[in-house]
């Protein structure tokens, strides 16, 4: 039988953009607080999609993401599911244009078993034609055609119409119930 093909997203499946997120709102708001939810409970003004697209300027850059830390557990955990099926990462680069070369290198640093032919930077999801998507985007979920795996996110906390997946300890135990 030929592999199955699963799409993985990045921005906040594989890169975590949370942690460096709350690092420069607290810089560009001037504000200091060490837990981040906590801090969004004592401030109900704070619209985080507000916020989103106010700091989206400082997003929307090589820097900030050419260094986005690794989510844990991601790389080995996609490593062994190459043995069984086909990995492609899939993408949204079009939601920062300004970061295509910056995504590019940080996937070839950080998941150099994945051939680049593999990378594929797109826009709308929905012409991916794979088995699996795993990606932390309703939207992106939704318009998607096969199984969409959700992975947890500050976001996506309520939605419970996908399949949920907190880590990538999640990820790889649903795989291995897909095997038996
Ligand atoms: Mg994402």
């Amino acid at each position: 039988m030929p592999k199955k093909i699963i799409a993985v997203d990045m921005d906040q499946v594989l890169a975590d953009m949370e942690v460096p997120f709350v690092e420069l709102f607290k810089r560009e708001y001037e504000v200091e607080f060490d837990d981040a939810e906590a801090y969004l409970v004592d401030h109900p003004e704070v619209d985080l999609n507000m916020t989103i697209r106010e700091l989206y300027p400082y997003i929307n850059t090589y820097e900030f993401v050419r260094n986005l830390p690794v989510i844990k557990n991601a790389q080995m955990v996609l490593k062994e599911l190459q043995e069984d099926y086909i990995v492609y990462i899939a993408t949204a680069a079009m939601d920062i244009p300004k970061t295509f070369s910056a995504k590019y290198e940080w996937l070839e640093e950080h998941f150099p078993f994945i051939h680049p032919q593999q990378f594929v930077f797109c826009g709308n999801k929905e012409i991916i034609q794979a088995d699996y998507l795993i990606d932390d985007s309703i939207r992106q979920l939704k318009r998607f055609n096969g199984t969409g795996l959700l992975f947890s996110s500050s976001l996506n906390q309520k939605n419970t119409e996908f399949i949920r997946v907190n880590n990538w300890e999640d990820v790889r135990e649903y795989f291995q119930s897909q095997k038996q």
